[in-house]
């Protein structure tokens, strides 16, 4: 008998398929027939499968290799869209595009991303994120992401913040509590951050964070007025008095950055409401307020505030209220580091291997001395090689072109 125990796996039967879901958000499909073949298997828990099979080592390569197979049709279960599970044995690096893995700008703040995927669908949301994308996903394991991360922090060798900043809602990573646990523990990792909807969380969930020291919340607030408030979330089950609830909550127990985005035409009202409210919290967040900006994968919904026109706003609002809302540099202690050097530059000409789908429609992530480059208008053809123009290397976040 082999005995085949998964953590981030979770199994059930279906007609004449396996379900296999990946840390609760995503799922793919394997023919019972496929799965058969290896050897007859019970599923002993939802971890847990059993085959009549007596070697080991063989039951687990055999199934290894299906799931390898039907993990290329992995999907989204939140919005069907496809996805791509980097793992370490994917051959996809961490460093190198901006959507998943490790982001360094070469200052101390280091972005993290184990996920794309969001279950809202904010009107101004800088990426387009949310229930209506159609982009491909991404979900990093988290024992890699912390490995490459590591090795990263070595190099850098100074103390760091971790910031916990996805192209989507971070909770929805099964893994995240976790992770965040295994980050406070890392001894150059001086502060960890995270960006958030606010939207999974309760307060059990907000005493297991609370337990490490070293992580601050920013949580998004755009109104107070709750059909404002689902305006600007994009979905009408948004309820923002969970939301008020939730930042209460954790402003006693973490630190807290209420963070609205002031779009506009839409919630230029309720920045004053908001404020008021905060100043009635039992211990008060720091107010971050953000000015929309347009992107060019955004959504876009109105027009920008001049940042001089802006600040004089704040201004006015903290005479008001006594209140600080305008936050600088000496809010963060972001420090410059050292350079990361990158395998290759804009211009060079590099040959890569096609590892999985890119964000957008038609485009592909390919994989060259370890780093990931972006290569728009290439179709997917798994592990095909090809040759690129590099178009973009900043911070080692790489794009190129077909040549
Ligand atoms: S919560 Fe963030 S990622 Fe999600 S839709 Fe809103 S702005 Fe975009």
């Amino acid at each position: 008998m082999a005995q085949l125990n998964f953590k981030t796996l979770s199994f059930n039967l279906q007609n004449d398929s396996l379900q296999v879901t990946l840390l609760n958000l995503f799922s793919a499909s394997v023919p019972l027939a496929e799965v058969e073949e290896i050897a007859s298997f019970t599923l002993v828990d939802p971890h847990k499968l059993q085959f009549n099979h007596p070697d080991q080592k063989k039951a687990e390569t055999k199934f290894s290799f299906l799931l390898a197979k039907y993990f290329e049709q992995l999907k989204n279960k939140l919005t069907g869209n496809s996805a791509t599970y980097i793992h370490r044995n994917s051959g996809i690096p961490l460093i190198g595009n901006v959507a998943f893995g490790i982001a360094y700008r070469e200052s101390s703040i280091i972005e993290i991303k184990p996920v794309t995927s969001c279950n809202l669908d904010c009107i101004y949301c800088s990426i387009s994120e949310g229930l209506s994308s159609k982009k491909h996903d991404f979900v990093v394991e988290k024992d890699y992401l912390l490995e490459e991360l590591q090795i990263l922090i070595n190099f850098v060798d100074e103390p760091v913040e971790i910031h916990i900043g996805v192209q989507g809602e971070p909770f929805l990573y099964e893994d995240m509590f976790k992770l965040i646990s295994d980050l406070q523990q890392m001894e150059k990792v001086q502060a960890i951050s995270i960006d958030t909807n606010g939207t999974l969380l309760n307060k059990e969930k907000i005493d297991l964070l609370a337990k490490n020291s070293k992580l601050q919340l920013n949580l998004s607030l755009d109104a107070i007025d709750p059909e404002k408030a689902k305006q600007m979330a994009g979905v009408k089950n948004y309820n923002v008095e969970h939301l008020k609830s939730i930042i209460s909550y954790a402003s006693q127990k973490l630190t807290v950055i209420a963070a609205p985005v002031l779009t506009d035409s839409y919630n230029n009202d309720e920045l004053e409401k908001i404020i008021i409210w905060v100043k009635t919290l039992p211990k008060q967040p720091i107010l971050g307020i953000q000015n929309f900006l347009k992107y060019k994968p955004g959504r876009n919904p109105a027009k920008e505030i001049p940042w001089k026109k802006f600040y004089a706003l704040l201004k006015e609002l903290e005479q008001k209220h006594q209140i600080k809302l305008k936050l600088d540099k000496t809010d963060f202690s972001i420090k410059e580091t050292r350079e990361l050097p990158k395998p290759f530059e804009e211009g060079d000409i590099v040959t890569a291997v096609i590892k999985c789908p890119d964000r957008f429609k038609n485009s592909v992530v390919a994989a060259a001395k370890d780093r990931t480059i972006s290569v728009p208008d290439c179709q997917y053809v798994k592990d095909k090689k090809i040759k690129i123009k590099i178009m973009r290397d900043k911070h080692n976040i790489f794009t190129g072109r077909l040549v």
